[in-house]
């Protein structure tokens, strides 16, 4: 199919994910074909940098020798086998991996496919424990998530979510969870700064916690930052303050790692940073290098022994999907966590959190710039109408999506967050890749916004 072809039968026939169809079947959006390194190449031959690692899972960029071969020499053995009842290598082996790259009580790995069955997985295994550990069974049924959370799509993960925006429409379909306030500050409530504020989130998260002690099964966070709501970057000690209060109470700590983990904060998985190990934690996107769809959710051998007993006693975990442990998602996976020490990778995103603080230090004070946001190589770039009131754009103005559209004219794929404008590049992205990156966005918002 040529070019226009595949432009009629895309907007004929497919219905894209997060996108207001309407507005894209106007848009003539690249219709990618081939990808080259930190490059996408489209339909009509245009090449574009990958601004935004292919929303947020690759990690050495795209057609990376070793992953292919890895892919390719899976594919001569087999392309799927069951892991219900039976094993495959790849996945025994990856699991090796990933237990020795964890956090120390973190021994045991069940797989699934992306980053919402790693969290439902979790909801689930988190509640049947209790059941299973406590006399007194279907108490602890309430999580505890953040204001602002995103855990996915499905609803078990939408319960656990906080983004009106994609959630509320679901409000009746949900189970019942409380929310504490994200501690960030950029818009605090009246009455308070930033200091006061961060404070009472620190309270609220106590209160909540001791109030409800008796009934939380777990509370689940993203470590560090929030991607979804626009990368709001949490004040250095507050997950290990989490950490301290679920344990003083026995609720268990849900870490959904599937955007932080895998080198966008300049460790391999977030949580080292506050050394905090959790109960449970949730693995997807940047697992396979970005190759394929797969999934972990690892649980600490305190968890996986309430689930051991008698096959009749029915303390089984009922849950499973049909391509758990792919063979050939797991090789790439296996590949991809030798890349990213061969290469150094973490290395790499340390430097370039820093060449990026540096290019964007550029527009700090810009009138349209309300705050810049940043964490290892996770960038957020909150634009308003109004820097000194943080008033932002009128809805219809979609102004995030006009920059992304002058960054695309430009070369560079990008996808924004309502206004706040997302750089998520590779995490083994060369320097004078990023310096493009940092320098076509930069000139996008100009464009835009002036
Ligand atoms: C993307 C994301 C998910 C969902 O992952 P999918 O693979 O899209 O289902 C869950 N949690 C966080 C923190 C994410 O960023």
């Amino acid at each position: 199919m040529d070019s226009i072809r595949l432009r009629e039968c895309d907007n004929e026939y497919v219905w894209h994910p997060f996108s207001p169809m309407q507005a894209y079947r106007e848009e003539d959006a690249p219709i990618i074909v081939s990808g080259d390194g930190f490059f996408l190449i489209d339909s009509d031959g245009n090449r574009y940098l990958d601004g935004i690692s292919s929303l947020w899972c690759n990690v050495h960029g795209h057609r990376i020798p070793e992953i292919d071969q890895a892919v390719r020499q899976q594919l001569d053995r087999i392309a799927h086998s069951t892991l219900l009842g039976l094993s495959n290598p790849v996945a025994i082996e990856l699991a090796s991996e990933l237990v020795q790259r964890t956090p120390p009580d973190l021994n045991k790995v069940f797989y699934s496919d992306n980053g919402a069955t790693a969290v439902e997985v979790a909801l689930k295994m988190a509640y049947q424990y209790h059941i299973q550990k406590h006399s007194s069974p279907g108490k602890r049924d309430i999580f505890v998530c953040l204001s602002g959370a995103y855990h996915g799509d499905t609803i078990g993960s939408v319960s656990v979510g906080g983004i009106d925006l994609f959630h509320a429409t679901y409000s009746n379909l949900l189970f019942d969870t409380v929310c504490v306030p994200s501690p960030v500050t950029y818009r605090t409530p009246d009455g308070y700064d930033a200091d006061s504020y961060l404070a009472r989130c620190y309270d609220e998260l106590a209160r909540v916690i001791v109030e409800n002690q008796d009934r939380i099964a777990a509370l689940v966070i993203e470590p560090l930052v929030q991607g979804a709501a626009g990368i709001l970057v949490h004040p250095s000690g507050y997950l290990k303050r989490v950490r301290q209060l679920t344990a003083d109470h026995k609720i268990l700590l849900i870490a959904d790692e599937v955007a932080v983990g895998f080198g966008r904060t300049g460790s391999l998985f977030a949580c080292e940073q506050e050394d905090v190990c959790p109960d449970l934690l949730c693995l997807a996107k940047g697992i396979s290098g970005g190759y394929l769809p797969l999934a972990a959710t690892l649980a600490t051998d305190e968890i996986y022994d309430a689930f051991l007993d008698d096959p009749t006693k029915g303390k089984t975990f009922y849950h499973g999907h049909t391509y758990t442990g792919n063979p050939l998602g797991c090789a790439a996976a296996l590949a991809s966590l030798n890349l990213l020490e061969q290469n150094r990778v973490l290395d790499n995103v340390r430097m370039n959190a820093q060449r990026l603080a540096d290019s964007l230090a550029r527009i700090e004070d810009w009138p349209h710039v309300g705050e810049i946001r940043q964490k290892g190589i996770m960038v957020g770039i909150e634009l308003v109408l109004d820097r000194e009131k943080k008033t932002p754009y009128a809805l219809q103005e979609r102004m995030g999506h006009q920059v992304t559209l002058a960054a695309r004219n430009h070369g560079v794929i990008i996808r924004p967050l309502g206004d706040v404008i997302v750089l998520m590049p590779a995490p083994a992205m060369p320097g004078e890749l990023l310096d493009q990156l940092c320098d076509t966005v930069i000139d996008a918002i100009d464009e835009t916004t002036n």
